[in-house]
């Protein structure tokens, strides 16, 4: 058993070294890039925001920044205020 965990440790050795040691670029080139595997998600929640109508101006605002009151949507608190 004991030469099984030297065995292991030693390929796992080997293995991080070789990770670790990448060979520099052979002079042939290889002009073609390879594309990155990892699709680099470009959906941002954020850029879809649902938009909210003032009831009193009209107004279109992110959901985020509107003042709710009496169940209706108002782009600032004066406007709400107004209503
Ligand atoms: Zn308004």
């Amino acid at each position: 058993m004991r030469l099984l965990f030297w065995l292991g440790l030693v390929i796992l050795v080997i293995l991080a070294l070789k990770k670790k040691i990448q060979p520099p670029a052979t002079g042939s080139g290889n002009p073609e890039q390879p594309l990155e595997p990892g699709n680099a998600g470009s959906q941002h929640a954020g850029s879809a925001e649902t938009m909210v109508c003032c009831a009193h101006c009209q107004i279109y605002l992110p959901a985020s920044e509107a003042v709710q009151r009496a169940g209706q949507v108002y782009c600032s608190q004066e406007h709400a205020d107004l209503a």
